[in-house]
């Protein structure tokens, strides 16, 4: 089969020829019928430091992928052939301590696929059963494949309360996208979102945000102090700019919430910590998502038919195509690109 594949600890990607994986213990095969391209396959692509310390070549990469069960492994139990499923990319045994505790989302035995094993951009793909999402074959495949970025979304706004509340979101990438139309279906009274790109912002217009600030243009503190005085109830950080965590802290009313998801390049930041105490603020880091409570949750969400992620895939091309997807990518001129597997 073929496959995209880090071949050696360099920058680039290459297309592989490699045998089809056999099926291990505890594991499902699936042929894949769609995968999404993540920011994470964008650093290994460019082999960041990042990329350069964690992973070791040969690896498939992908990790955002769907398809249908065509082999289950031995001792397999809750799947079975002929089961569409999406891929959760953190693989936790399911002996972990942090996961029978509800904590399985940062539990540190935690292996990522496309990462620490084999990934799904290829025809075939074996992962533990527990990682095979079962999931409604009328959610289309272009959607299904990103659920693991999806969900991150969906745990980042479920971190608090959503109906009813005014939530700022920092960074219209895919998961800041995500993040507002799933605020929307879950009865948010107001979405203000701040992004620069026109591209993106052009994205958030269309998957329904409230109020566009454009911090190049507009004077977003003056902006948000008129549409919300006392304060936005929520901020959701979704892009890892150095000044959203203090917009965050200022704008964010006493006893409020920030749900922090995006990563930050330095990873110490100067903020205003005495404000965030004297306001009572919740700070919350958001990691992957809880195991299986938020897999639970997005399914009611797709199934609600609430949630306008169309506008989000602007991009559906064959897998083979991947150097185009990361010039896209690179450029900031595409939202999420979804992979197909006709072939
Ligand atoms: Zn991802």
């Amino acid at each position: 089969m073929k496959a995209i594949a880090k071949v050696r600890p360099a920058p680039g990607v290459e297309i592989v020829e490699v045998p089809e994986p056999a099926v291990r213990p505890g594991c499902v095969k699936l042929k894949l019928e769609a995968a999404s391209v993540c920011g994470t396959d964008l650093h290994i692509y460019q082999w960041d430091a990042w990329s350069a310390s964690r992973i070791k070549p040969p690896r498939i990469i992908g990790h955002e992928f769907c398809g249908t069960i065509v082999e289950v492994g031995e001792g397999v139990s809750d799947r079975q052939v002929g089961d569409f499923v999406a891929s959760e990319s953190h693989i936790v045994p399911r002996t972990s301590e942090y996961l029978k505790r509800g904590l399985g989302h940062v539990a540190p035995e935690t292996s990522i696929l496309g990462v620490d094993v084999d990934g799904g951009f290829a025809t075939y793909a074996v992962i533990p059963e527990d990682n095979a999402r079962l999931t409604d074959r009328s959610v289309p495949i272009k959607i299904a494949a990103f659920q693991d970025a999806l969900g991150n979304a969906v745990h980042t706004v479920m971190d608090g309360p959503v109906a009813g509340q005014t939530i700022l979101i920092t960074g219209m990438g895919p998961i800041g996208l995500f993040a507002v139309t799933i605020c929307k279906a879950l009865g948010a009274e107001k979405v203000i979102v701040t992004e620069v790109s026109p591209y993106r912002i052009g994205l958030a217009e269309a998957v329904g945000a409230d109020v566009i600030l454009n911090p190049t243009k507009d004077d977003v503190a003056s902006e948000l102090r008129r549409i919300a005085p006392q304060g936005v109830d929520g901020t959701l950080e979704m892009s890892g700019h150095p000044s959203s965590m203090d917009l965050a802290i200022d704008h964010t009313r006493p006893g409020g919430r920030i749900s922090l998801l995006g990563l930050f390049k330095d990873n110490c930041q100067t903020i205003n910590l005495n404000q965030a105490i004297f306001k009572g603020l919740a700070i919350h880091g958001i990691v992957g998502r809880k195991l299986w409570e938020t897999w639970d949750q997005m399914g009611e969400l797709l199934a609600s038919g609430k949630l306008n992620l169309d506008p989000v895939v602007t991009h559906v091309m064959p897998y083979l195509e991947f150097e185009r997807a990361m010039e896209l990518m690179s450029a900031g001129q595409a939202g999420k690109v979804v992979f197909t597997f006709d072939d």
